[in-house]
This record gives structure tokens, C-alpha cells and sequence, in this order.
């Protein structure tokens, strides 16, 4: 697929191709402030991940890859738009526009303005790529829109390496959300912390972000019974890969999950260094902060590699991660301390789905979870994150720890407040390794963070063992070239995560 239609496809991911909802967020927030819908929220979460497998994860996967076009989200029923008023224009496909409603359709293929320039619905959701039997004449199919061919219509936009007819970028920014439901809702801006609603305030990144408060109080407990987290020996010895055993220990808790059972935690094996390294930051943390607020219960660990070292699920034929990611016991997935929630088990921590709750309270999974925080992480408990992250940066073979971009900002921003009051004295207060993407950049970090936080560990060789860079780059979720598909329904995480 040409890059331009890529780029518009991630922006319907994002922000829903016709399901006829409601994207604003700040509704989404002041629903789950009920607290009957949190506890309902509670209870689907807590197993989500058996109902997921129930839904048979593998079914989700293969309409992502077989037909490459099939969006979830976008479902096309004219019957569903709400906000578009198909067939009612006159502006043929490739014409300039604003508003859906100036543009031609018919029934079967409503018009209306894709970011700039009028197209058709395809009446096809499952379209092959640049496939015509779901389109009118003169345009093709990609991703439920029927592209106009530049050779058949008068394009006001330009021309892309398929020939079709797209909106050039310029278009593309100055499209009116208000009338086309093809163009993004942006999220607001801002320049300091009057421009954001109470409780929020101005991130780095010019958005409103949570805001992380008071760092918690002292005194800071001495805490001299934890397991060391050092490892001495050769790669041989500190990389071999062992089952994480025992499944309940100080601060942390390795529970079956995506199809484990209790006497097969076939998922749940990593190297010898990252077991300690896990270890030691869960018993620090569960010391450290026994005090603070939040539910403070373990940790929830989940996935890392097979006995092999293989990808978890490849012993089922079905690898849940990208190419490269979660091989030979490097990398873990771990749950967020949380709050309003009975444990700290791998589930999101913020408003994810399209739905009127922000999180598929309807049960619409497939249709409307875009995979990542549509809004604030309201469930994080940011304090006690921030401090497992920090401390993990003890080890010198800490290659990156990858978060949602709503977790991201408030958590270095409350690690820079634990450091500044005693809590933290590392490496994490100079140059913290946390990698998010607050817009889909394409490092992998964008989507299946809002669930759970994932950690990787280089070898020993590699470590350094004294090197941190002078300035941090967000290094891309795996090293393998294209192993994180741009499609998120592609993504074998989509299977797993709720
Ligand atoms: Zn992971």
C-alpha cells in the first residue's frame, strides 16, 4: 500500500472510521468516573485475557493478515453514519472539498470527504487491495475507500505510486473534523498549565497531561533484604534461560495468563540476569513503598519466552509478538501498578476503545479498541511505576523499557520527582530508558503499551557495563528492520490484548 493511504488508515485507526461514535474523550473520562462502571471495568479486566482466548485469538489474526485490508474499526454501514450525509453533494470523486456532505455517492458507496478530496465508501468492508468489484467505476479499493484513479477523474489532490487520487498533505492538515468524519479530531494544545482542564497540566509534549502530584512522603524505609540483582558470571551462565520461579514472591506475581495454566507457564521463561534483575526491583519496590497509596498489591508479570527461547504461543503456532521481540528470555511484559482496580494483573489502564465507556464495555473489541490510550491513564498508579521503572535502571544491560505515550510523560515526570527527593539515585535520574510514542512513529512503542509495559535487556557483551549515551534516542521495539507491522490489526499482539 502507498504510504499516503497507509498514513490515512493510521489516522482512522486511531480516531474510528465510520462506527458512528463518539471520540471525545472527555466524555469517555466522566463515564468511567462511576464508580459502578469502574468496578464492571474491574471484573471484565481481570479476565480479559481468558475471554480473549476465548474469542479465539487466532481468528483475529488471520483477518488481519489474510485480507491486509480489513480495518475492525472501520466498519462500513451506511446505515451507521451518523454524522455524514452520503450521496447528498454534487462534488464528483478527486474534486476538492470540506464537508461529507458535498460530496456525490450513491446507496451502495456513500460519498464523502476523505481529508480534502471526495471519495466512496467501498460497500465491501473486507476489499481486496486496489481490488474494483466493491467500488464505482474510475477508482479502486484499499482499506474499505474507494480511491479515485487519477486517470478517470479530475484530481484536486495529487497522484500516488498506485495511481490513485489522495489528498496532499497540505490538505490533509487543513481538514475540518467537525464536518468529515475522515478527518482526525486533534487533540488539544497547549503552552502552560491554564490552558488544560483541572487536574491536568502542560506536558513536554505541548498536551494536557495527567497531573502526577505530590511525590509521596518520607521517611524513606531502609530496605536491606533484597535479593541482589547481579548476576556473576559469563553470558553462558547469566544468559541460560530458566522457568521464573517461584510464581509469587516479594512484590511480584507470575499468574498464568494468554493460555497458561498453572502447571504450564510455558510463557514465562527468561534469562537468569533478568530474573534477578525482576526480583530484585519488585522486593525494592514492595518495600519501598508499602506505605504509599494506591492497591499495592504484586506486580503482575506476563509474557516472556518460551523454554526454547522462542516467541510465547510459537509452541501453538501462534508467535504473540513481533519478529524478533521476546526471544531468548530479553524481553518481559509486565502489568502497571494500578489504582481502582483489586490487583496490578497486565490490563489497560485507560480509556482504549471507541465505544461511549473507552473501554469496549459493549464487548466491541474487534470494531473499536484502537490498542492504545485514547485518553488519560487514570488507572496508573503512578508513583509506584515510576519507581519500578527507575529502579530497574540499576543494571547496566537495560536496553529500553517501552510504555503507552499517555504513560510515558507523567511517569518521567514523576521519576524526576522521586529523584529529587531521595527515592531514586540512579542512572535513571540523567537519562531515564523510557521509550513511548505519543504519535505512531513507527518504533513499535504505539500500540499494546496501554496493557502492560515491556522490558528488554541486552547481553552481557553488549551491555557495556559502563555506557550511557549522551543523549537517548527511542530505540524501535525490536532491531529486525520492519518487524513491527504498520498495520495494528496485524500486529499478533492484537490477539492478546484487552
Ligand atoms: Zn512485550
Amino acid at each position: 500500500m502507498d504510504q499516503i493511504k497507509t498514513f490515512i488508515l493510521s489516522a482512522f485507526l486511531t480516531f474510528t472510521f465510520f462506527a458512528g461514535c463518539n471520540p471525545d474523550n472527555d466524555d469517555s473520562r466522566d463515564d468511567n468516573e462511576d464508580p459502578e462502571l469502574v468496578a464492571g471495568y474491574d471484573q471484565n479486566a481481570s479476565d480479559g485475557n481468558a475471554n480473549s482466548n476465548a474469542e479465539d485469538p487466532n481468528s483475529s489474526q488471520n483477518d488481519g493478515n489474510t485480507t491486509g485490508s480489513n480495518q475492525g474499526n472501520a466498519t462500513v454501514d451506511s446505515g451507521s453514519q451518523e454524522n455524514t450525509g452520503p450521496s447528498s453533494g454534487a462534488k464528483e470523486n478527486g474534486v476538492a472539498c470540506t464537508c461529507d456532505d458535498e460530496c456525490a455517492g450513491t446507496e451502495v458507496n456513500p460519498g464523502f470527504c476523505l481529508q480534502g478530496i471526495c471519495a466512496q465508501v467501498s460497500s465491501d468492508p473486507e476489499c481486496a487491495a486496489g481490488s474494483t468489484e466493491s467500488c464505482p467505476a474510475g477508482s479502486r479499493c484499499w482499506s474499505q475507500i474507494c480511491y479515485p484513479d487519477c486517470d478517470a477523474v479530475e484530481c484536486a489532490g495529487g497522484c500516488d505510486e498506485d495511481g490513485s487520487c489522495v489528498p496532499t498533505e497540505e490538505m490533509r492538515n487543513a481538514c475540518d473534523h467537525t464536518c468529515s468524519i475522515a478527518c482526525p479530531t486533534p487533540e488539544p494544545t497547549c503552552e502552560s498549565d491554564s490552558d488544560c482542564e483541572a487536574g491536568l497540566v502542560c506536558g513536554t509534549s505541548a498536551r494536557c497531561i495527567m497531573d502526577v502530584g505530590t511525590v509521596p512522603a518520607g521517611p524513606i524505609p531502609t530496605c536491606d533484604n533484597i535479593p541482589s540483582w547481579e548476576c556473576e558470571g559469563n553470558e553462558t551462565y547469566c544468559g541460560e534461560l530458566l522457568p521464573f520461579e517461584p510464581d509469587l514472591g516479594p512484590g511480584y506475581w507470575d499468574y498464568p495468563l494468554n493460555g497458561e495454566r498453572d502447571d504450564d507457564q510455558y510463557r514465562s521463561y527468561a534469562r537468569r540476569d533478568m530474573i534477578m534483575l525482576i526480583k530484585h526491583v519488585s522486593a525494592k519496590v514492595d518495600c519501598l513503598a508499602s506505605g504509599w497509596a494506591g492497591n499495592g498489591g504484586e506486580i503482575g508479570l506476563g509474557d516472556m519466552s518460551e523454554e526454547n527461547g522462542d516467541i510465547p504461543g510459537t509452541r501453538d503456532g501462534r508467535p504473540g509478538h513481533p519478529e524478533g521481540t521476546h526471544v531468548d528470555g530479553h524481553d518481559m511484559d509486565i502489568g502497571y501498578f494500578q489504582v481502582g482496580t483489586p490487583d496490578n494483573k497486565l490490563r489497560s489502564v485507560c480509556p482504549h476503545c471507541t465505544d461511549e465507556s473507552g473501554y469496549c464495555a459493549d464487548g466491541s473489541w474487534r470494531d473499536n479498541d484502537t490498542y492504545h490510550c485514547l485518553g488519560e491513564a487514570e488507572f496508573l498508579d503512578v508513583w509506584r511505576t515510576a519507581l519500578w521503572l527507575g529502579i530497574a535502571h540499576v543494571t547496566p544491560q537495560l536496553r529500553v523499557i517501552g510504555v503507552d505515550g499517555r504513560v510515558g510523560e507523567p511517569v518521567v515526570a514523576a521519576i524526576e520527582e522521586l529523584c529529587a527527593n531521595g527515592w531514586l539515585n540512579n542512572s535513571a535520574c540523567q537519562y531515564p530508558y523510557i521509550a513511548f510514542e505519543t504519535e505512531n512513529d513507527g518504533a513499535g512503542w504505539y500500540y499494546f503499551h496501554h496493557h502492560h509495559f515491556h522490558i528488554s535487556l541486552s547481553g552481557r557483551s553488549g551491555a557495556g557495563f559502563s555506557a550511557i549515551p549522551e543523549f537517548y534516542w527511542i530505540p524501535p521495539m525490536s532491531m529486525i528492520e520492519n518487524a513491527v507491522p504498520t498495520d495494528a490489526h496485524e500486529d499478533p499482539r492484537s490477539a492478546w490484548v484487552r
